[in-house]
């Protein structure tokens, strides 16, 4: 029978202590999360950042995966910065035509704003789509589906041929907290049980995958420096996942004048306020909520990935 090799990441940003204490403690109490016959690699992402309790020391580490900068870091090593190098280290390692090659990566991350727990897929591959069904069905866990946006690309799990992030909050940064790791274990033992499922024909899939599709992101209003001029709302603030109408309250400047959200209706706020997007002039994101039936090709293509017939 196949068995899946999976990656299991955690620290790619170095400030995110939660997954990276889970698979420190699973290490020792192998009997924490049922590898369910997979074959698991663990590794901490950004090992540099960790240890300076930073998110990353040059850049974004899972900004860092593009193919232009991966092939600097691979031709001109001199040139590339640390996160490059590492990116290209982890590939090198355990990327699909690595030393120790991984069919599927999973990326424990935490949030500081106030959205609980989610999953996190980048663009629409069939297997992506399948595995995030599976764990919807078994967590209930909403969907963040990021695509089309140019000024944010990269991620990590893009460079594997099946990949999630499992975003898990709120959480300070270099906090830790047991139910953040409780939740991360959670989530974590989830995919594993479903690629299990997959592999031995038992997975039952939903009729639908929920999916909040990113339209957008949008920064605070600012001064001519560049300053921030307002601050989010305070009835805007916490209230991730409600879909917003034309006129809610969503910023507010320090004499009380309020900016009002200008639309469009119903479109479903994330990350708002998060601490990590501050430098990336991102004040929340911006989704749409839809409903996709389960397409037989998703099925198709994960079970090809795992090698089931
Ligand atoms: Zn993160």
């Amino acid at each position: 029978m196949a068995k899946p090799r999976v990656l299991v990441v955690a620290g790619t940003h170095g400030n995110e202590i939660n997954g990276p204490w889970l698979l420190e403690q699973w290490a020792s109490h192998p009997a924490l999360i049922d590898s369910c016959g997979c074959e698991v690699e663990t590794i901490t992402g950004n090992p540099g950042a960790q240890a300076d309790g930073r998110r990353y020391r040059d850049r974004d580490l899972n900004r860092s995966f593009r193919p232009d900068l991966l092939e600097c870091a691979k031709d001109n090593p001199e040139q590339a910065d640390q996160e490059m190098r590492r990116a290209l280290a982890l590939l090198e390692a355990f990327g699909p035509h690595g030393q120790t090659p991984c069919d599927c990566v999973l990326d424990l991350h935490s949030t500081t704003a106030a959205m609980g727990n989610c999953m996190v897929v980048y663009g629409r591959r069939p297997a992506d789509l399948a595995l995030a069904a599976l764990v919807q069905a078994r967590l209930g866990l909403p969907v963040y589906l990021h695509e089309a946006d140019a000024a944010q690309q990269g991620f990590l799990v893009e460079r594997w041929p099946l990949g999630l992030v499992l975003e898990v909050g709120p959480v300070p940064q270099n906090v830790r907290r047991h139910d953040i790791v409780e939740q991360t274990r959670l989530g974590l033992q989830a995919c594993l049980s479903a690629l299990a499922a997959v592999i031995d024909g038992s997975a039952r899939y939903p009729g639908q995958l929920v999916v909040h599709r990113h339209l957008g992101s949008m920064d605070l209003p600012r001064e001519h420096d560049g300053g921030a001029s307002a601050l989010i709302h305070p009835q805007f603030q916490n209230s991730d996942w409600a879909p917003l109408r034309k006129g809610d309250p969503m910023f507010i400047t320090a004499d009380g004048t309020t900016i009002n959200f200008e639309g469009p209706d119903g479109a479903v706020p994330v990350f708002i306020n998060e601490a990590a997007y501050a430098e990336k002039a991102i004040a929340f994101s911006l989704t749409q909520r839809e409903c996709w039936p389960l397409s037989p090709d998703w099925d198709k293509g994960l079970r090809a990935l795992l090698g089931v017939a």
